[in-house]
């Protein structure tokens, strides 16, 4: 158990206050990351509008970039000291995710907006002992550390990026640069209309750049599949959380549009 500072979000439309919580020890399937950088994305604002199905009150944040903590007993592949960054959490069962697009798992909803682990209950208490919801994004990131699902780390080596550059890799970047190389596939030679300049346009426009000279250098990603050979191989339904409100209707749309996505189709952001 670990004191955290974390920006909560309350209820919807009342945005980020910083509370003092506590935070579990990790259980077997979990990594505990201490973040030093964490983005913003629209997405995190629109759960702080209530907007999304996210439930309240809940610890946003799903660009996160920190060093390894802890790691539960059944993880492995990650070490106290790992740097990491974090992304979004999928099954790893389904199709989309065994041929490489966990952007489009059926359970991305439950399990990046559910806020909860698959048995429902929460990592993070507050100050009268009532719990707070986290694992956003397998992550929850707007906090000094996060119970994290391994599915949503990926280790980073050296030390030539800082922190605060490595945090968008988690959303931004690989949705703006996704877009370009593996959506659009923009060839050399032709010109690329970007409409916005946050983390998602910078990336394309870079992405473009890239692509446009013809250099192989410079592009970054991560294949989650490599990641957990294990859970990949593994039968049956995955675990997700409990759904209740709104999160009901989301994901069933969701999942009846990624269910019948052909298998050609590229992934945005991947
Ligand atoms: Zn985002
Ligand atoms: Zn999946």
């Amino acid at each position: 158990m670990t004191r955290v500072t974390a920006a909560v979000c309350r209820a919807g439309g009342d945005l980020f206050g910083v509370e003092e919580l506590v935070i579990d020890d990790p259980r077997p399937d979990e990594v505990l990351v201490r973040f030093t950088a964490a983005g913003l994305c629209h997405t995190d604002l629109e759960v702080a509008a209530g907007r999304m199905p996210t439930p309240f009150p809940v610890v946003a944040g799903h660009e996160g970039a920190g060093v390894v903590d802890a790691v539960g007993s059944a993880v492995s592949g990650f070490a106290p000291g790992d740097r990491v960054v974090a992304s979004f959490s999928f099954c790893g069962t389904c199709r989309n995710c065994r041929n490489g697009r966990p952007a489009y798992c059926p359970q991305h909803f439950p399990l990046n907006f559910g806020a909860q682990r698959t048995d429902g209950s929460t990592g993070l208490r507050d100050a009268t002992g009532e719990p707070v919801h986290d694992h956003f994004f397998g992550q929850s990131s707007f906090a000094g550390y996060g119970l994290c699902r391994p599915s949503s780390l990926v280790r980073v080596s050296g030390s030539a990026l800082v922190d605060h550059v490595l945090a968008p890799l988690g959303c931004g970047v690989i949705t703006g640069a996704g877009a370009v190389w593996n959506l659009l596939r923009v060839p050399p030679g032709s010109t690329v209309a970007v409409f916005g300049a946050g983390a998602v346009g910078l990336s394309a426009v870079m992405a473009a750049f890239e692509r446009g000279d013809g250099g192989g250098g410079g592009r970054c990603g991560a294949d989650h599949r490599v990641r957990h050979p294990a859970r990949a191989a593994r039968s049956g339904r995955p675990p997700r959380p409990p759904l209740t409100g709104r999160l009901v209707r989301w994901w069933s749309i969701w999942r009846r549009r990624m269910t019948k996505m052909p298998t050609r189709w590229c992934a945005c952001g991947y």
